[in-house]
C-alpha cells in the first residue's frame, strides 16, 4: 500500500507564509470583489476545467443577465445555452440551473461541504470550494492545481493514480494543512498559487512564498513532479457538411436528451444528411480541417462543402435539421468550435 503524502514542515507557518502572499497578491477577480453565495457557486461551476481568463467575460455576462439563484432557476433552455455558449462542457449549465432549482426548494440550503455534495453536479472539489468560501466551513479543496502543489512540496516522486484518486491521496494533507479559522481565503490562496507561481510548465519557485517548506525545490526536481498517469488517446475523424441554399444554411440540433450537446446546434455531420462519410462525392470539396482533443479524444473535424443544393423542404425537423438565415446565427446556441467555424467560412475571402 502507498504510503500518505506528508508534509516534513509546520503547518503554521506556512499557512502564514501563504496567506501574507495572498493578501497582497491575489488577482482581483470579479468573484472575489463581490463575494456571496451566488457568485461563487456560479464562477466555481465555470471554473471547472476551464482557465480564469476565459471565464472572466462569461462571468460577467452572466450576472448582469442572471443576477441571482431565482432568475436563473426561471431560465429557459434556449437563453441559458446562449449565456454559457463557447464555455464547453454544457452539462454543467443545466446542473448550475438545477442547483438554483434545488436551492429554492430547500427553506434552509446547506452551509457545509457534505450538504453541497446533495446537490447536482457538484463533486467533492466544487463542494469543497462553495462550503468553505461562501459558508466558512472547514473543507479543503483538492483539485488538479493543488494536487501538483502538495505534490512538490512533499517531493512526491511516484506516478499519481488516475482519475480522482489522486485527490484521495493527497485529501488527508491538504486537510491537515488546512486554516480553520480563514478556510475560503486558504483554499483559494493554495488554488492562485498553482495557478500562477507553482505553475504544471516552469514552476516560479524563486518567487514562491513557501519555497522553504518545498522539497522539490531542495531536490531541483519541481519540473519533473507530479508524475502523472499516461492517457490512453484515440482518434477519430468525423465528417461535416457545408450546405448552403442561398442566405440559408443547413445546421443540426442535437435532442434535449444529447448529453452535453443537448439543444445545440452545430454543422451536421455526413450521416445526420444520408451520405456515407466515406463516399462522398468526387466533387465535395473540402473547406477546412480542424483538430481538437475533447477528454481522451483526439478529434479531426473536415467540413466539405455539398455539391447538391438540399432541397429545403425534404429536411426534416424530426431529424434535428433545421435552415438557419445567415443573419438570424447569432441567436441560436452554437457549441463553440463551431461558432468559430461558421464565422470563419462565412468571412468575405481577403483580397489575395
Ligand atoms: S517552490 Fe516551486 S515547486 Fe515548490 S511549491 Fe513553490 S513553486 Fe511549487
Amino acid at each position: 500500500m502507498t504510503a500518505a503524502p506528508e508534509a516534513a514542515f509546520d503547518p503554521e507557518a506556512f499557512r502564514a507564509a501563504l496567506r501574507e502572499w495572498y493578501r497582497n497578491n491575489h488577482r482581483p477577480l470579479p468573484w472575489r470583489a463581490k463575494p456571496g453565495l451566488y457568485a461563487t457557486v456560479v464562477s466555481e461551476f465555470m471554473l471547472q476545467q476551464t482557465r480564469v481568463e476565459t471565464v472572466l467575460p462569461y462571468f460577467e455576462r452572466w450576472m448582469r443577465a442572471l443576477p441571482d439563484f431565482e432568475s436563473l432557476a426561471a431560465c429557459s433552455d434556449e437563453r441559458l445555452l446562449k449565456l454559457w455558449e463557447g464555455l464547453g462542457y454544457y452539462r454543467r449549465a443545466k446542473n448550475l440551473r438545477e442547483v438554483a432549482r434545488e436551492w429554492i426548494r430547500r427553506h434552509e440550503p446547506p452551509r457545509t461541504a457534505t450538504g453541497w455534495r446533495e446537490f447536482p453536479g457538484i463533486g467533492p472539489y466544487t463542494a469543497a470550494a462553495v462550503a468553505s468560501i461562501a459558508c466558512g466551513d472547514p473543507s479543503a479543496c483538492v483539485d488538479g492545481n493543488v494536487v501538483r502543489v502538495l505534490a512538490r512540496l512533499t517531493g512526491w516522486a511516484e506516478p499519481l493514480p488516475g482519475g480522482g484518486a489522486a485527490a484521495k491521496l493527497f485529501q488527508p494533507l491538504a486537510d491537515k494543512l488546512l486554516d480553520r479559522d480563514d478556510p475560503g481565503t486558504h483554499n483559494q490562496a493554495v488554488m492562485e498559487l498553482g495557478a500562477t507561481v507553482c505553475r504544471r510548465q516552469k514552476p516560479l519557485c524563486l518567487l514562491c512564498p513557501v519555497n522553504r517548506f518545498c522539497r522539490a525545490r531542495a531536490s531541483g526536481t519541481a519540473a519533473s513532479i507530479p508524475r502523472l498517469p499516461l492517457k490512453k488517446t484515440e482518434t477519430r475523424l468525423v465528417i461535416r457538411i457545408w450546405c448552403r441554399n442561398g442566405n440559408r444554411l443547413l445546421l443540426h440540433r442535437a435532442q434535449p436528451d444529447a448529453g452535453r450537446l443537448a439543444n445545440l446546434h452545430e454543422l451536421p455531420t455526413a450521416e445526420a444528411l444520408g451520405l456515407d462519410p466515406r463516399k462522398l462525392p468526387e466533387t465535395a470539396r473540402l473547406l477546412i480541417r480542424k483538430k481538437r482533443a475533447i477528454t481522451r479524444f483526439i478529434i479531426t473535424e473536415e467540413i466539405h462543402e455539398h455539391p447538391v443544393q438540399i432541397d429545403p423542404r425534404s429536411v426534416k425537423a424530426d431529424a434535428g435539421l433545421v435552415w438557419m438565415n445567415v443573419n438570424d446565427l447569432e441567436t441560436v446556441a452554437l457549441s463553440g468550435p463551431h461558432r468559430r467555424w461558421v464565422r470563419e467560412l462565412l468571412a468575405p475571402a481577403k483580397p489575395g
